[in-house]
């Protein structure tokens, strides 16, 4: 227990009575795959980094002295992949928008303050420096206006992401002037409204007896009335947390809501690295009424060494999955990596000009033009992220190199602030506060 508190300083940690009641299997601990879902554990520290803590504890260091320590180690674990603070945030009238991303086309993330935590947290989140402090809040947005201003400004965008952290531990009446910001937009701009969450898998009682479950629907009603389509991204991890009589009736009530329901989730090692378990995953999605949508690779952040499933077996296993289930699971894409230049899947291993090589495929590219282009990397057995990966036959950049850095040079020059006469007039927009300049 003390190494698991260890870990815990460096690692975020948080549960609930529903994930420790009703999904771990405490016969089953330390292996169970929930309990390594949640509760951090003390392989996910490397061996020296783990005994210098005990160490310090051991000798009574000070808690400042432990903290420095800690947030060194915190520092090692890559804690901002694939580069989404510096190209994701969107740019208009030379300011930062900040609390919203905007990388693909279509759609819009916005990141509201309130929504900044989750119920519980997933060992391998990516999103873990935020919740131990040592990646500021500058990214959330508090301003639920600046949403429908963009969007006037960007037409081409069909889909709206609240994401976090996880939209669904906000209050409903936070997250309604959201909602009813989009009400000036009129109806010649009908969006998707997607909400990024695992509330169903860590609290489904959000959806059913949280003291505003119901206004919640009553929300969910109100995209529909408004003409957008109400959607949910929900993460899940494992099986077991489709089981539960709880999340049966919560998915039950978001679809009489009017909510499609969209299941996605990483494959990581300890949780879920079997092709049994994603196919009785989509399978019992499906039959709830949710459509299976991406397997992710998990990212190279955290204790990603722990987690860590080479792409050559992930591939294998999400193939293995995919021959078990019909037709209607197989809406399912991926093993999908989120990497700087876009959503690549892994479609395949193959011998090309007799070299071994993945056969990859831009699922979402930052630029458009690269969705749906197959591309090759050379075979690596032990790879298990992009960066990992060279191209092959012989090339020496992927395709997609030059303009990646023509899109980053693009975005230096949007920060450059615009003429002096006009600075100082409109550094505040309404009542954004959370427009500022950047220099
Ligand atoms: C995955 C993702 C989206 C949504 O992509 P879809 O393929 O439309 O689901 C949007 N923005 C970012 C940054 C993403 O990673
Ligand atoms: S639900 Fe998502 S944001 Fe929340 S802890 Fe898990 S991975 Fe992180």
């Amino acid at each position: 227990m003390r190494r698991i508190r260890a870990v815990g300083r460096v690692l975020p940690f948080r549960v609930n009575n529903y994930v420790v009641n009703e999904l771990i299997d405490w016969d089953n601990v330390p292996e169970d795959p929930i309990f390594q879902l949640t509760f951090p554990q003390p392989n996910m520290l490397s061996e020296g980094n783990l005994s210098r803590l005990l160490d310090m504890d051991h000798a009574g260091k000070s808690i400042a002295a432990v903290d420095r320590e800690v947030s060194r180690i915190q520092r090692e674990m890559n804690p901002h992949p694939a580069r989404q603070m510096e190209l994701n945030v969107p740019v208009m009238d030379g300011r930062r928008l900040e609390g919203l991303q905007h990388k693909y086309k279509e759609t819009v993330l916005v990141f509201p303050r309130q929504g900044q935590t989750c119920h519980a947290f997933c060992t391998y989140c990516f999103r873990w420096a935020q919740f131990c402090g040592i990646e500021k809040l500058h990214f959330a947005c508090n301003d639920p206006l600046v949403l429908p201003r963009y969007l006037k400004a960007h037409p081409e965008v069909t889909d709206v992401l609240f994401t976090g952290g996880d939209p669904m531990v906000m209050r409903a009446k936070v997250l309604r002037p959201y909602i009813d910001a989009l009400r000036g937009l009129g109806t010649d701009h009908p969006l998707t409204i997607r909400f990024g969450t695992k509330a169903l898998a860590y609290w489904p009682y959000r959806f059913l007896t949280d003291r505003d479950a119901g206004e919640l629907m009553e929300l969910f009603e109100d995209i529909a009335a408004l003409g957008h389509q109400p959607a949910i991204m929900a993460h899940f991890s494992h099986d077991r947390e489709l089981e539960t009589p709880a999340v049966e009736q919560a998915m039950r009530r978001l679809q009489s809501a009017g909510a499609v329901i969209r299941c996605q989730g990483p494959l990581v090692r300890h949780v879920n690295d079997d092709a049994g378990t994603w196919a009785r995953m989509w399978r019992r999605q499906v039959r709830l009424g949710a459509i299976p949508y991406y397997m992710f690779v998990a990212r190279n952040t955290g204790p990603k060494a722990y987690f860590r499933v080479p792409l050559a077996q992930t591939y294998r296993i999400f193939s293995e999955a995919y021959g078990q289930v019909s037709g209607l699971c197989r809406t399912v894409r991926g093993p999908s990596m989120s990497a700087t230049p876009g959503k690549i899947a892994v479609q395949g291993i193959a011998e090309l000009l007799s070299e071994k090589v993945f056969v990859l495929k831009f699922i979402q590219g930052r630029d458009p033009s690269w969705v749906n282009r197959v591309f090759f990397a050379r075979y690596a057995p032990d790879a298990a992220w992009f960066d990992e990966l060279e191209p092959a036959l012989g090339d020496k950049k992927f395709f997609f190199e030059s303009g990646l850095d023509r899109i980053t040079a693009e975005k230096a020059m949007d920060l450059v602030p615009p003429p002096r006469a006009l600075s100082g007039m409109n550094d505040r927009i309404g009542s954004g506060t959370l427009l500022r300049w950047v220099h």
